[in-house]
This record gives structure tokens, sequence and C-alpha cells, in this order.
């Protein structure tokens, strides 16, 4: 894995204060005056505590929301003015990029390495929308009777609603923020309650790029109170959701009831497939990191990797000795290449699949973790050898260092079992026949393919999973077309037609 040049922050350089909801322009404290510990992966002490959100912090949110959505400068300002803020939203993050990506790892566990790149991601997602919605979003118009003009407009939908996992949520967070204030909108965002601090940091940034008081907001708090409240709210127009799999489910049938739009980016359980003729290095090198980096708790990890018969043998080993090399500590340090996973109750999870996979018949082969990063919710990078697909190590997202290899004799065979299976988010395919990969990439169930290359966005593509990976996609037109704006149909008579 490759490594960035850094400047060189220590823990205590970071700066960490208590939590609050920052609801209509200001930082305020939960109605209930609740809070909660947010945890340190690193040592599993408190960092910080939270504002526990609950059903009256989102009524104001969404009340403020609503009002800056009708009556605010938001919705009657020029394009161009509103284009002028979403470009110094990204400037701003810019500026303060080694603090959010170092808040980011510290909160998260995920090596700075990582985190730096991702917040340098999230600044490009707001100058990505900027140019889109200038020279792209736009409607049409139909000529296909003199006696009407018939003409399409794209419109904000109102008050959108973005509920987002710990897992990179800066970036996750920005994906959604970006599109929904370039369209038009105003947003309330409930981040996910594990990783709490650099949201505040996108708030102080909005607030410093001067957005109209009320058009982003942020409700802190469990999904259970403050999320289901978001989602109940009949104010909301639209729900977009990023997470597990079973609460983007719960959270479509309670959005049904107030009868919103939903885009649902959830779980994965990605093949990557390695076959006989590919590049055996680049193949590697993509299959190590495409599990180990993010600490293995990525949607889009290769967490199924299917090796032909006549190279696994020789790729297992080489795999095995990737492992042993994984640098795995202080997600603050700038070697480390493998961080503490969320949570305690989340490393216990990834460890109780291992113990899983014996009982299953793998072989598990796993590096080593020091003894001085006890403390920390470490998992060690793990390979789950000998697996079969049908086992539920490979069928179950596990969300952590954790890969499965499974052996394979032909194409038809690896194309089943790469489909069988509840989800279809990503898949990757290695192989130097340009047929083969282009018939594999058509034939694997999954909303995103990777031939000969890993995980390359380019944001103006679809970003998201068919099958139990979600509904509807992220990035481009997508985005703007399909979710965060409505067509509005407008007829004008060019004269007195029979009604
Ligand atoms: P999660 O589903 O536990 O939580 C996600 C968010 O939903 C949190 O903010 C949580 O508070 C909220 N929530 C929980 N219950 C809710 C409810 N009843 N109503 C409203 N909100 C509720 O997910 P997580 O553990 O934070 O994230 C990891 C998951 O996210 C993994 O499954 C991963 O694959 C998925 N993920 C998917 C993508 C993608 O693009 N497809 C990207 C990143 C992560």
């Amino acid at each position: 894995m490759s490594q960035q040049t850094q400047t060189v922050w220590k823990r205590e350089d970071v700066q960490v204060r208590d939590i609050q909801h920052y609801i209509n322009g200001s930082f305020v404290e939960a109605r209930s005056n609740e809070s909660f510990a947010n945890i340190d992966p690193f040592k599993n002490k408190e960092l910080n505590q939270v504002a526990s959100g609950d059903e009256r912090d989102i009524d104001e949110a969404v009340e403020a929301a609503s009002r800056a959505f009708k009556r605010g400068p938001w919705g009657s300002m020029t394009v161009e003015k509103r284009m002028v803020y979403i470009n110094r939203i990204a400037d701003l993050i810019d500026e303060d990029i080694d603090e959010i990506a170092h808040l980011e790892a510290l909160d998260t566990g995920l090596p700075i390495s990582q985190t730096k790149k991702m917040t340098a991601r999230a600044a490009e997602n707001f100058r990505f929308y900027a140019r889109m919605v200038q020279s792209v979003l736009h409607g049409e118009s139909y000529p296909v009777d003199q006696a009407f003009l018939n003409y399409t407009v794209y419109k904000p939908i109102g008050v959108v609603g973005l509920i987002t996992p710990w897992n990179a949520p800066f970036m996750l967070e920005t994906w959604k923020v970006a599109p929904a204030l370039a369209t038009g909108n105003t947003v309330v965002l409930k981040p996910a309650e594990l990783s709490p601090l650099t949201v505040n940091k996108l708030a102080e940034v909005i607030d410093r790029a001067g957005l109209p008081a009320g058009v982003f907001n942020v409700v802190h708090g469990y999904g259970e109170t403050a999320g289901a409240a978001l989602v109940a709210h009949k104010d909301v127009a639209a729900i977009s959701f990023t997470g597990e799999t079973t609460t983007g489910t719960t959270i479509i049938k309670n959005a049904a009831d107030t009868l919103k739009k939903t885009s649902m980016e959830l779980g994965g359980k990605s093949p990557l497939i390695v076959f006989e003729d590919a590049n055996f290095e680049r193949a590697l090198d993509a299959a190590v990191w495409g599990i180990f980096s993010f600490n293995g708790e990525r949607c889009t990890a290769n967490s199924r990797v299917f090796l032909h018969k006549s190279i696994k043998d020789r790729f297992v080993e080489a795999m095995k000795e990737r492992v042993d090399h994984l640098t795995l500590g202080d997600s603050m340090d700038q070697t480390t290449q493998l961080g503490p996973l969320i949570s305690k109750e989340h490393m216990n999870k990834v460890k109780s699949y291992i113990d899983l996979a014996k009982e299953e018949g793998c072989d598990v082969y796993q590096g080593a973790v020091p003894d001085a990063l006890v403390d920390g919710n470490f998992v060690p990078p793990t390979l789950l050898l000998n697996a079969e697909n049908h086992m539920r190590v490979c069928q179950e997202e596990i969300f952590g260092p954790v890969v499965a290899i499974i052996e394979f004799e032909d194409e038809q065979e690896v194309i089943d079992a790469a489909n069988d299976v509840e989800y279809g988010l990503a898949g990757y395919v290695w192989t130097n026949d340009l047929q083969r990969g282009h018939r594999v990439a058509q034939a694997v169930d999954a909303g995103m393919i990777w031939v000969n290359a890993q995980n390359v966005r380019d944001l103006r593509i679809p970003f998201g999973g068919m099958k139990a990976s979600g509904i509807g996609r992220e990035g481009g037109h997508y985005a703007m077309f399909e979710f965060y704006t409505e067509p509005k149909a407008i007829h004008i008579a060019l004269g007195d037609h029979p009604i």
C-alpha cells in the first residue's frame, strides 16, 4: 500500500471538543440536554460527549430547513451565486484538510494516509457538483405540436434527510450533501453515532462559507431515535441512506407512511476473480488493497477472492507474505496500514466470524497484533483458506480485514458462485483475455464492475448496487436528475385551443 507525504500531527495536536447539533445556523445542545460518550477505537477511552438528538431536535432542524427552502434566499438565488457558496465549501475543506483528516483517523481508526486522500476527495465532491449543476442541470422542450409549448424544469425536492454510516464518514456525507445543496435543496443530516467528529467540521466550514441559516443542519444521535424521527417526518421529502441492508429495509418501510423518495446504498460481499492469465502482481496488489485498506470496513471490499485452480497455491502464498508484512498500529501514525476497528462490539463481531470460519471448515491464516496494541479494537489481517461459497462466511458481510479464498476451475462455475449471494454491489475481474473480461463483467450481478482495476471512482459514473446492496445510484446525472430534483412538466397553450 502506498503512503502519502503528510503533515506530522500527534494525537495531542488534535483538538477534540464536545459535539453539539448544528441547527438553523447555530451550534446547540440537545433539547433533552442529554449526550453520549464517543469512544476512541485505539485506547477505548472517551474522546468527547455528543449531543443525543431525538424527535424534538429533528422537528426543529426540519422546521429550519423547511423555512430556508420555502422562504429563504437559497431557493431564489441565481445558480451562479449558489455555486460560489458550494465552491467556497470546497476551498475551506482544503484549508482544513489536515485537521479534518486527523480527526477522522482519531474517531474511526482509519489510517491517516487514507483519511487524507478521502478528505481531498470530499472537497472535490463539492467542486464536481458545482460544475455539473451549472453545465448539465437543465430541462428539455418538446416542439411536437404547434398548439402548445411543452417543457420540463428540474426543481429541487425540498428538505432532504441524509443518514450516513461510520465508515469513511466525511467523504460519504459529502457525497450526499454536495449534490443535495448544489441542486437547491436544504438538508438535515443524521450522521452515525460512532463517528460524530468530522461532520461538525463540515458544519463549521459551511457556517464559515456563509450559507443562509437553515440550509444545512446536523442532528446527532442514535438511529432508533434521531434517525427514525427524520425518516418519519412529514416535511422531509426524501431520505438518502447509506448503511446496513437491514437498516435500509426498516427505513424503506418507515418512509412508506409519508410516501418519501428513498435512495439506498447498502452492504456488499463483492467477488474478485483472478483468471489464470491475469497479471499476477497487479491482481495481487488489488486483492490485498481491496480488503485490507480502510481496515476492511468498506462496502466495496473484495471480501470473496476467487482464484483459478492453476494459480491458487502461488497466489495464496503471495497473499500470506503480504499479510505478514502489513503494519498494524495507531491510525494517527503515517506508517500504519491497518488501524483499530470502529468499536469493541464490531471487533467482537468480526472475530466471531473468524471463529465461525473455523467451525465451517476453513483454514485460517492471520497476521499478528503487537502486544502494545492490546487496548485497541484490532483484528489482524485474516485469510479464510479453502472456503466454499455456500458457507456463511462467504455469504454474510463481515466488514473487517477478513477475506475468503475460494478456488474455481471454469468461467461459468465462477460466475454462478459470484452471483450466488444476496448482495450485488461491486465485482472485480482480473484477466488479459479481452473477450472474457467483457463477458464476465456483463454476467456478474453487481452495480459496479472493475476489470483489471481496483475501485477507481469517476464521479460522473453511477455508484451503487443491485439486489440487497441497494436501490438507486449516487454520482453524476443519477444523483442530480433522479434523486435530488423532480422533473416538472409545463404545458403552455399558444392559442385558445378547444378544451
Ligand atoms: P447502520 O445501518 O448500522 O447505520 C447507518 C446509519 O443509520 C447510522 O447513522 C444509524 O444511526 C442510522 N440508523 C440506524 N437505525 C436506524 C433507523 N431505524 N432509522 C433511521 N436511521 C437509522 O450502518 P453502519 O454500521 O453505520 O455502516 C456500515 C454499513 O454501511 C455496512 O453494511 C456497509 O456495507 C454499508 N455501506 C454501504 C455503502 C454503499 O455505498 N453501498 C457505503 C458505505 C457503507
